[in-house]
């Protein structure tokens, strides 16, 4: 297969690059560096099958040659680095979504969007089914993710309905990994580079809040059998392992064997309470559920910062 893919210097798109690459097909990444990291896009570029544009994918185009699929992961994923970039967020999220379900459209692919679990906002239903309608600020700082993520969905689900397209949709719950970038602000980042530089953990708020975190592979296994099947409304892929913020901190400090403090700072403006998938729909339809266990996908995470931060 021949599939372009937007994001692909970015953590989770260089990821779902490497795994295409390997099983043979060819890959025309597409990045404009908003918040990924070069030194992906070198890796990416030692497979024969890789291609690279650099370009906004915000805006219209240009690709020669036949596509298959059109998979669209190209976002600001982290609450820093798209709050700093509020109206690039949207636009990549809308027109952004638009402009690559023509380009699907032109080229008789398939189109794939990288949602999110944002779309449940500030949820009161919990777990998150795909059911649930979500509980969102549409004013709010963070609403520049989760309205533009929302509007995406109900565009590629409009392209669906009233063209035909084949789609599909995942809402990607906390996922975590090698190839993040340290400096990206999320949690298991911060965590990780606190501890092993011997800095004070951040907790936001009273670390009471929870988030459920995904080890990168099982998300790009369940990715990869979604692309098997016809299935155009959304799918959660995410691990139900939940954990508060403060037990979060003390499992990295476990082990990363750092002694460093935790100190208190304040909550961002609308993060959510509490998020755990509800996975029976992927489990249904896919025969997948995350296999690696938050222990254990932490101390790979751990293993490549030491490697990146020390060498
Ligand atoms: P990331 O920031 O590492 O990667 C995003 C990539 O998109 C970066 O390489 C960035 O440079 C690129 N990009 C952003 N705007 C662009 C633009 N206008 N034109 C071209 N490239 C652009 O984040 P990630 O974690 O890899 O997230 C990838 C996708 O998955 C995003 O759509 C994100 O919303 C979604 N997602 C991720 C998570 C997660 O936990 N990692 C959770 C939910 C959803
Ligand atoms: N958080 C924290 N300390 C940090 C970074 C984040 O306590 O240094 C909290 C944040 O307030 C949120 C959770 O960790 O409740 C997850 O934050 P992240 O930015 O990773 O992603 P989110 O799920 O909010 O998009």
């Amino acid at each position: 297969m021949r599939i372009l893919l937007t994001g692909a210097a970015g953590f989770l798109g260089s990821h779902l690059a490497e795994r295409l690459l390997r099983e043979g097909h060819q890959v025309v990444g597409v990045d404009n560096f908003a918040s990924g990291q070069r030194r992906n896009i070198a890796y990416l570029s030692a497979f024969p099958g890789f291609q690279f544009l650099e370009a906004d994918a915000a805006r219209p185009l240009e690709v020669e040659g036949r596509l298959d699929w059109v998979m669209h992961f190209a976002s600001p994923a982290s609450p820093p680095r798209y709050l700093k970039l509020p109206i690039e967020t949207l636009l990549v999220n809308a027109e952004g979504t638009r402009h690559l379900l023509e380009l699907a459209l032109a080229k008789g692919a398939r189109f794939f969007l990288a949602s999110t679990s944002e779309v449940y906002g500030d949820p009161q239903v919990h777990p998150q089914p795909e059911s649930y309608w979500g509980h969102v600020n549409p004013i709010g700082p963070r609403s520049i993710y989760d309205e533009s993520k929302r509007y995406a969905e109900a565009l590629t689900l409009a392209y669906y309905r009233t063209k035909g397209i084949p789609v599909r949709i995942i809402r990607i719950f906390n996922t975590y990994g090698p190839r993040m970038d340290p400096e990206d602000g999320r949690v298991v980042t911060n965590f990780i580079t606190q501890a092993l530089q011997g800095r004070p953990l951040t907790i936001y708020g009273q670390g009471q809040q929870t988030r459920s975190f995904q080890y990168v592979d099982d998300l790009i296994e369940g990715i990869r059998r979604l692309m098997e099947v016809d299935y155009p409304e959304p799918v959660n892929l995410g691990n139900p392992e939940e954990y508060t913020m403060l037990e979060l901190a003390r499992l990295v400090l476990e082990l990363t064997g750092s002694s460093s403090p935790l100190v208190y700072e304040p909550l961002p403006q609308d993060d959510p309470k509490q998020r755990r998938p509800d996975i029976a729909r992927a489990q249904n339809l896919l025969g997948w559920r995350p296999k690696v266990p938050v222990r254990e996908g932490l101390a790979r995470t751990i293993a490549y910062f030491r490697e990146i931060l020390f060498s």
